[in-house]
């Protein structure tokens, strides 16, 4: 007698990458993903693969699968206990005296113990022995971070936010540079909308698709301290690019930032959030932190340097740790907030500037310039109270890790064990998009 070998390529949500934005859960049509306090999920028995989850994620976090056994999913309680997806592994079919027959009990994905590929595997066999190529950031805060709200309002219930100024950041409209950086104030009134630096809000952009569907929330940093843009209001800033089409001739995208940088005082806003749990800076006075960014990366920075930059005021908190920027852009003249940056004294932050097309001037990225500080870097990675901050584009992350990586090994602390334990302190943290 033999049975029917059935296998599930079953949807999963990377807890590593997720930032808890609930977007996903609101837009399956069969409530499949639900969430505790620590993930985000997906229920195997419900899920129909219809995909509306795919596209709205901002992260791309829920655009995961694992071949199991149809008769052994990861079950919803099984992935509330994840700090990282199980690699995929090949399923076991023990022999057995009937031949060909399965065993009731096969091992599910991912230990590389397991021994058969599974029909349509194609990435049966590199489980075992499988190595994590991609360094990941913590899945923690700083221990001493404040505690986040997270989730207050949602696309079905979100809050209405208004526009309170709306500045270009980026030369003026004659200054002959094409990209257009806003700094955005949203005002919220008398709503309660508690933020802390290193957190972000969607925007609910007006209109439909073509499809006739809403648009879906995009996703912004806040740019502001969590005691308001202007101290003691309540509102928050966010540092907008315009997206503009790419050069592959798209004619539809661009929706959300071209919306929001043509916002005029006064106009009214829908915001869903906060959202983050983990990008979040230390709260204790002497933590020194490491800000690596390009383009609106710089949003969180801004947000935590001026955070402490008030506390830093006699009988405000006293910090006293190390703050020290590495910010990339093209020019001077498309880095967002140049200008007051250059202005900070230079005891209160180490501020380092990489233009990678300055006209006659070698092309310099962040990590060019972060050699050149080796020294100084080396220092603060041996220091427990030195936090690291990674924002920008997706494509900055492998040259910045190269880096930290090869000042760690040159300055005496292997890289492998450093990475583990920044990362298991809530010290190291990624928000690339
Ligand atoms: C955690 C997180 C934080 C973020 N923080 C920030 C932030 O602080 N600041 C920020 O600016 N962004 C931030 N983003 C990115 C932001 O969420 C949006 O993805 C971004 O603003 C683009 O959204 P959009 O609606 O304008 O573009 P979409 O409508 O989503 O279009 C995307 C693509 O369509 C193409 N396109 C096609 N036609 C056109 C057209 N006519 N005009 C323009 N583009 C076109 C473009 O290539 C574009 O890349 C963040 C993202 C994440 C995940
Ligand atoms: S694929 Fe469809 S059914 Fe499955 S979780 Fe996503 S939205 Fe829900
Ligand atoms: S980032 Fe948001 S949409 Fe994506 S999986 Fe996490 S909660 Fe869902």
């Amino acid at each position: 007698m033999s049975t029917q070998l059935e296998v599930l390529k079953q949807h999963l949500i990377d807890p590593e990458v997720c930032i808890r934005c609930n977007t996903c859960e609101e837009t399956c049509p069969v409530d499949a993903i639900t969430h505790d306090s620590a993930n985000y999920v997906v229920n195997a028995d419900i899920c129909n693969f219809c995909m509306a989850c795919i596209s709205p994620c901002p992260t791309g976090s829920i655009d995961n699968w694992r071949n199991v056994l149809k008769s052994q999913p990861y079950s919803v309680e099984e992935q509330y206990t994840w700090g990282e997806l199980p690699a995929q592994g090949t399923i076991a079919v023990p022999a057995t005296s009937e031949s060909d027959s399965v065993s009731a009990t096969p091992p599910k994905a991912g230990p590389a113990s397991m021994t058969q590929p599974a029909p349509g595997d194609d990435t049966a066999g590199e489980a075992s022995g499988i190595e994590v190529d991609v360094v990941r950031g913590s899945t923690m805060p700083p221990w001493s971070a404040a505690r986040p709200y997270v989730n207050l309002y949602t696309h079905k219930a979100p809050i209405t936010a208004t526009c309170a100024g709306n500045y270009r950041l980026t030369a003026n409209e004659t200054g002959g540079i094409d990209t257009d950086v806003r700094h955005i104030v949203l005002d919220f009134g008398q709503l309660p909308f508690p933020v802390l630096e290193g957190q972000s809000i969607a925007v609910l952009p007006p209109g439909e698709t073509a499809a006739g569907r809403a648009h879906h929330a995009r996703q912004y940093s806040i740019a502001s301290a969590r005691d308001g843009e202007r101290r003691g209001y309540n509102n928050l800033s966010l540092t907008v690019k315009r997206v503009t089409p790419s050069d592959k001739g798209d004619t539809d995208g661009g929706i959300c930032s071209n919306y929001l940088c043509d916002l005029k005082k006064g106009d009214q806003v829908q915001v869903i959030g906060p959202f983050g749990a983990t990008f979040l800076m230390p709260n204790h006075p002497n933590s020194h932190l490491l800000m690596i960014c390009t383009g609106t990366g710089s949003a969180p920075m801004r947000g935590m340097t001026e955070y402490r930059r008030r506390r830093r005021a006699p009988g405000k908190g006293g910090a006293t740790g190390k703050l020290m920027l590495f910010f990339g852009a093209r020019t001077k003249e498309e880095l967002p907030y140049f200008g007051p940056l250059m202005s900070l004294p230079k005891d209160f932050i180490d501020v380092n500037f990489a233009f990678s097309r300055t006209p006659g001037q070698p092309r310099t990225y962040v990590q060019d310039v972060m050699k050149k500080r080796s020294t100084d870097i080396a220092a603060m990675l041996k220091d427990d109270n030195t936090y690291i901050y990674v924002c920008g584009l997706k494509g900055m992350e492998e040259g910045v890790i190269q880096v930290l990586a090869d000042i760690a090994n040159e300055s005496g602390q292997p890289w492998e064990s450093l990475w583990k334990k920044l990362k298991d302190a809530g010290r190291l943290h990624f928000e690339t998009y």
